[in-house]
């Protein structure tokens, strides 16, 4: 309860014990009144019972005695005198056997009472029974019989020793407004003890009230005496009526000097009169103005104060004045001038950051992207050992310093939340088999095994963003190749639950095969990359996923390495709401595995059937032999593994697939003769790495030569004969495009221009946009493709495709297929380039697969479009 509740219920309680101890004192009075009457009454009846004794009264009863009774009444009426409100006096007798009171004498009025009494005993004659059986005066009433009010008194003339009947004197005493005689002597009693007690009190609340409103009003002005603030009262005319220190402290004037001058005077001239007329005029119009303006000092300075002007007004809502509260803002405006300029500061180092940022991309990573290019096409010439050794050592530095500005960009980009995933429909089987290819070549020189294991209900397609699905495979693979010197690296993917790592188990596995989540259409993928390498100490495990962190100083001087990967992988996946983690023991390999919440673009079909197929698999590892002896089977076919090929001889079988390693291959070489298998009935599955000679002396063996790890589909293809022409280690598919290739840079230009070759394309090279636009303006014709870098100068590669996509350089231009190609790997610069009108987009360095899946992509465009 507070202080203030609290003290109003005392008050409450002093003024009800007030009014009820005054009410308890009328209530008395009115009693007292009552008892004086009574005492009255009685007091008469005994002094007229006095003057009389038993035996005269006796004697009445005798017949005859006229002059005895005539000297009684006399007497009577002379007690019935002595006091006015008398009505009458009488004697009765009092028979015992009926029991009556028969009158005897009176003071001359009609005994009505004494008939009364002897009517009705019951209550009427309480009064009587009383002093018949007591012996003692008593008082009945008042009485009223409809018209007036009466009391009367009974007293008893026989003593104890006369016999009955017995005789008594009754005395009636007009008792005429003793109702209103009782209430006033009640109230009278109760009133004055009001004034007594509630008066004073009253006078003290009062007081009390005062006070308290005096001390208010004292705080009031002492708090806007000493507040900080300047505060002024300003009347209706503007004029000041009142000013507290702290205007006098802020501006310097005393208080005299103030009051009843202008307030306009104390403000500058821009801000014056005009700025003094708008508060006023606003708060006039009943509302308050809030803002700044600038105060005059005595010393003529000036300096800014914030502040509010308050409308003050009467109860009947009539203006009073004005109140003006405000504060000099000096130092805050000069805070907030340092904030503004620590924020620009700021503003111009993210922009640096971001500039710094676009410069490692381009400028950095467009050098690093030629010698990478250059140096794989001086590993295609001859060169002496030594001369191959260090051409391979330049190309590992600069695709490491590659892999290292890339990583570099993407964690600052995740760090800053500027990375935005890009989801699209893709294939997981796709991805993984991507990221599988990109290290064939690294596993193949480390004698590794590449496997992949896709459980049969994963979906043929989900929404997701498969490129940074395919840079945490690519990392995950790309730890497990480096950290392995022998054995294999398996990559699977479930359909499951993300749960954490479970115990003992990996998750993949464990998380089951049930099926996607088909009414919410969204399922968890969980990815796994298990290798046979060094293994990881659990104490290790929590701090990989932090970045710039690695198990230990040996790892960095032994495999290199930043340790970024593992960060990035870890933001990736939980940008795709899921989560990483890991499972190793030393000397007994590790796995990684994260889930992926993705929503489903298209259920696994299970349209693969080769029933009635029967394959040979002819397989030196036995890891690999076993995983796809098991696709096969899940595709229905009749499944026969052997070793080598040599075990195959004589089979029964349709078709065969024969590993071949590097030095098998160089065996059969060197033969020069023909293999122990039906060329025409056989696939050579070979090393990714292997040497193009090779290859060709392998095709008079095979019907085709396929890269490992053997892409699923492409087996299928090639099995059920349905893909007769799949990719294989053939030189690259020649595509035979026509292709205007725009880049301000000449060894990028030279390296196009290789690479194109390679693809069996022409290329009509051009160094920046305004070329490129007069070329197609000119001759669209000439070309089916437009490969175009971004970072150009005189034109660069957006503003060219604006006015191309506007069609400035012809109808046929305009609706030419554009690849852009630029070093700059930020989201943004991607979303620019698409939303400019580009149809691919491709990042640097150029890499061959990259550029082949986009040809193929234009080829299946321009296929559909001829259809
Ligand atoms: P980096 O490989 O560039 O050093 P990562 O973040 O990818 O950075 O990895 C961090 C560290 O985790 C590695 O340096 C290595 O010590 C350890 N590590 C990662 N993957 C494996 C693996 N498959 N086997 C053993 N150790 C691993």
């Amino acid at each position: 309860m507070s202080l203030l509740q609290s003290s109003q219920l005392k008050i409450a309680t002093a003024w009800a014990a007030i009014l009820l101890s005054g009410a308890g004192i009328g209530w008395w009075n009115a009693g007292r009144h009552v008892r004086e009457l009574t005492g009255q009454v009685v007091r008469g009846t005994t002094r007229a019972a006095i003057g009389f004794d038993a035996a005269e009264v006796r004697q009445l009863g005798a017949a005859g005695d006229a002059a005895h009774r005539g000297a009684v009444e006399a007497r009577l009426r002379k007690f019935k005198a002595v006091d006015p409100r008398i009505r009458s006096i009488y004697l009765l007798r009092i028979d015992e056997a009926t029991p009556q009171g028969v009158p005897l004498a009176h003071s001359g009025a009609a005994p009505v009472a004494a008939a009364e009494t002897a009517a009705r005993p019951g209550a009427a004659a309480a009064g009587l029974a009383h002093v018949l059986l007591t012996g003692e005066p008593t008082v009945e009433g008042p009485l009223s019989d409809g018209t007036s009010d009466w009391m009367r008194g009974w007293a008893l003339i026989d003593d104890a020793t006369n016999a009955p009947p017995r005789h008594v004197l009754g005395l009636d005493i007009d008792a005429e407004g003793w109702r209103t005689e009782t209430w006033r002597a009640g109230f009278e009693g109760a009133f004055y003890w009001w004034i007594l007690f509630g008066l004073p009190f009253a006078a003290w609340l009062v007081m009390r009230r005062q006070h308290e409103q005096r001390e208010v009003i004292r705080n009031l002005s002492e708090a806007m005496e000493q507040s900080h603030s300047a505060i002024m009262i300003v009347d209706l005319e503007g004029r000041i009526e009142y000013a507290n220190r702290g205007v006098c402290r802020q501006i310097g004037y005393g208080r005299r000097e103030l009051i009843g001058r202008e307030w306009g005077e104390f403000q500058t001239a821009a801000a014056g009169a005009g700025a003094t007329g708008e508060m006023l005029a606003t708060a006039r119009a009943g509302r308050p103005w809030e803002g700044e303006w600038f105060s005059r000092r005595k010393d003529g300075t000036t300096y800014p104060v914030r502040g509010v002007v308050t409308p003050v007004k009467h109860r009947d809502g009539s203006l009073a004045c004005f109140v003006a509260v405000y504060d000099d803002v000096t130092e805050t405006k000069a805070r907030e001038e340092e904030l503004r300029d620590a924020r620009d500061a700021a503003l111009a180092g993210d922009r640096a950051k971001g500039q710094f940022l676009a410069t490692m991309s381009h400028e950095v990573r467009t050098p690093l992207n030629g010698i990478v290019g250059f140096t794989s096409l001086l590993l295609e010439t001859p060169l002496s050992s030594e001369q191959r050794e260090y051409v391979q050592t330049i190309r590992m530095s600069t695709e490491a310093l590659i892999q290292l500005t890339g990583d570099i960009l993407d964690f600052a980009r995740i760090e800053s939340g500027k990375l935005k995933l890009d989801p699209l429909a893709c294939d997981p089987r796709e991805c993984i088999e991507d990221a599988l290819d990109l290290l064939a070549a690294k596993a193949a020189e480390k004698n590794l095994e590449l496997l992949h294991r896709v459980a049969p209900d994963v979906p043929a397609a989900i929404i997701a963003d498969g490129g940074r699905l395919r840079q945490v495979l690519v990392n995950l693979v790309g730890n497990a190749v480096k950290f392995t010197e022998r054995g294999e690296v398996e990559v699977s993917v479930a359909v499951g639950a993300a749960a954490g790592p479970p115990a003992g188990r990996p998750s993949a596995e464990r998380a089951g095969h049930g099926p996607p989540d088909a009414a919410a259409a969204e399922c968890t993928l969980v990815f796994s990359v298990r290798d046979t390498g060094i293994g990881i100490a659990a104490e290790h495990h929590a701090k990989l996923f932090r970045p710039f962190t690695q198990v230990d100083d040996t790892t960095t001087r032994r495999y290199g390495g930043t340790g970024l990967g593992l960060a990035i992988c870890r933001n990736l996946v939980e940008l795709m709401a899921g989560r990483i983690y890991v499972e190793s023991q030393p000397g007994h390999g590790s796995t990684f595995s994260f889930s992926v919440r993705v929503p489903v673009a298209a259920p696994q079909q299970p349209n693969h059937d080769l029933a009635g197929l029967r394959f040979a698999l002819a397989i030196g590892s036995e890891p690999l032999r076993r995983e796809l002896a098991a696709l096969a089977a899940s595709w229905n076919a009749e499944v026969v593994t052997a070793a080598n090929a040599a075990e195959l001889a004589g089979g029964s079988w349709d078709v065969a697939l024969v590993e071949v390693t590097e030095t098998a291959a160089r065996d059969l070489a060197g033969k020069g003769s023909t293999a122990d298998w039906p060329p025409d009935k056989c696939l050579g599955l070979v090393p990714i790495s292997l040497p193009n000679d090779l290859r060709a002396s392998l095709r008079a063996h095979f019907r085709l030569l396929v890269n490992k790890p053997v892409h699923h589909d492409t087996l299928f293809g090639l099995l059920s004969g349905a893909r007769v022409n799949a990719p294989t280690g053939a030189p690259p598919t020649q595509f035979g495009f026509r292709v205007l290739a725009v880049d301000d840079n000449a060894t990028n230009r030279r390296l196009i221009k290789h690479v194109l070759g390679s693809f069996g394309c022409t290329v009509r090279l051009l160094e920046d946009g305004r070329q490129a636009i007069h070329e197609l303006t000119a001759n669209a014709g000439d070309f089916d493709v437009v490969l175009l870098d971004l970072h150009m100068p005189e034109m660069d590669g957006i503003a060219a495709l604006r006015e191309i996509r506007s069609g400035q350089a012809g109808s046929r231009a305009q609706t030419m297929w554009i690849i852009a190609l630029t070093a700059d790997a930020r989201e943004q610069q991607r979303a620019r380039a698409m939303e400019s009108g580009v149809n691919d987009y491709l990042t640097k360095p150029l890499k061959l697969q990259e550029l082949e899946t986009a040809f193929r992509r234009l080829r299946s465009e321009r296929m559909a479009r001829k259809r």
